[in-house]
């Protein structure tokens, strides 16, 4: 079985879906690669070292496409790319399926088995092919950085000769897989950290890390399966925000990273809490694809707004491609592990990981949200 690993060319993106180390553990097990030249170069791989773990350099994309059978991507396959692919082929990455569901419609109508990496399960059994989570800690991590860097103060208490210096407050709002990352580096930076989640059961995991969990008592069921939170109601949000409003008012940097799957982000601070807060003081709010935590935040773009500043980055994953690649591999080898057995593939679609992840397959769409989201597009 070949397995083609295709140059990922979105603006921005620096990760490659395999790394050397995780080609050799694939070629042990028998199976054939072929990378796209220049594949891992912008995450500082060579391809003489990919040639050295056992694979083929393939400088055309064409060819690479036509000779595989399975195509691994970071990102979506781009429409040249899909253009080329045939039937029963098997295309696995992030492909946003509820995003971009014309995309998915074509796969299907190609007759590609198009596998998600948004959709693992977010299961004990399926964490170690959880790329979702996997970059969502690079994430957090790295927004903690990005709000040290642009504020105008230090992070940890400091005593010198020229007076002692405070801790830095930091208010990290969403303990879930991108905000216990950044709790835990703002820790580490020296920060006095507190936050909130909306899912009571996380708190003694950001106590652990070291940071005090605000409470705001909410008399709603708030807890989904698999660790997600469900949509609260209009009462409780403005509870919430009364509430956070005095945290966040003390705040040299709020870092916000709440989602509930599927839906538009909440929006937790609002104009009038930035209004309170201290000028250049940071907000990176990590949420700014899906709409922003934080009112006048624009993805992508800073913005200030009664001096302080609002970052919001896009595919912060991708600014640490070393890691954020070797993850994503490891996520990847997970997968193929579980699909591969002795060199053939199984698709048993009985098993929730594959049933979940698998949104197209010999000319259908199998998951239910996808289907909603095409039954909106015009008919091709
Ligand atoms: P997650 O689901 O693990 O965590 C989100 C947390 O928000 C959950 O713990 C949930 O309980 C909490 N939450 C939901 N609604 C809330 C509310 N009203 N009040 C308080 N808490 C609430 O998600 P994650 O994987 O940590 O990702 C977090 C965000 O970061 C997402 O929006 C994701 O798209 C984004 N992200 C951004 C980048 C980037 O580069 N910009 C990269 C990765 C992830």
């Amino acid at each position: 079985m070949k397995i083609g690993v295709i140059k990922e060319i979105e603006f921005g993106e620096r990760r490659v879906a395999l790394i050397p180390e995780v080609v050799s553990r694939l070629v042990k097990n028998g199976l054939e690669i072929l990378v796209e030249s220049h594949a891992g170069e912008a995450s500082y791989f060579a391809d003489s070292t990919y040639v050295e773990a056992g694979a083929t350099i393939v400088t055309d994309k064409a060819t690479l496409i036509t000779e595989s059978d399975i195509l691994l991507k970071v990102g979506a396959p781009r429409e040249e790319e899909v253009d080329m692919f045939r039937s029963g082929q098997i295309t696995i990455g992030f492909l946003n399926p509820l995003g971009r569901p014309e995309l998915i419609r074509r796969l299907a109508n190609q007759g590609v088995t198009a596998m998600s990496m948004e959709m693992i399960p977010r299961s004990s059994r399926a964490q170690s092919m959880d790329a979702l989570s996997s970059q969502a800690s690079i994430a957090g991590y790295k927004a903690v950085l990005v709000a040290a860097a642009a504020l105008p103060k230090y992070l940890p208490m400091l005593t010198t000769a020229a007076g002692t210096i405070p801790p830095a407050k930091v208010v990290v709002l969403g303990a879930g897989v991108a905000g216990l990352q950044a709790i835990a580096t703002a820790r580490r930076l020296g920060a006095q950290v507190e936050a909130y989640d909306i899912r009571p059961a996380v708190r003694e995991e950001v106590q652990s890390l070291g940071a005090k969990f605000i409470d705001v008592i909410l008399q709603e069921d708030t807890t989904a399966s698999g660790g997600y939170a469900k949509e609260i109601s209009e009462a409780a949000k403005q509870h919430a925000q009364t509430v956070l409003a005095k945290h966040i008012k003390e705040a040299d940097i709020v870092i916000t990273t709440a989602q509930v799957p599927g839906r538009k982000a909440p929006v937790m601070v609002t104009e009038a809490m930035i209004a309170q807060m201290r000028r250049g003081s940071i907000i990176v709010d990590l949420a700014g694809e899906q709409g922003g935590n934080c009112e006048g935040t624009v993805a992508g773009r800073d913005v200030i707004s009664h001096g302080v500043t609002i970052i919001s980055p896009i595919n912060l994953p991708a600014s640490m491609p070393i890691h954020a690649s070797q993850k994503y591999a490891k996520n990847l080898l997970n997968l193929l592990n579980h699909l591969i057995k002795k060199g053939e593939l199984h698709l048993d679609f009985e098993d929730d990981i594959i049933s979940s992840t698998c949104v197209t397959h010999a000319g259908a769409i199998l998951n239910q949200r996808v289907k909603d989201a095409i039954a909106q597009l015009v008919p091709n």
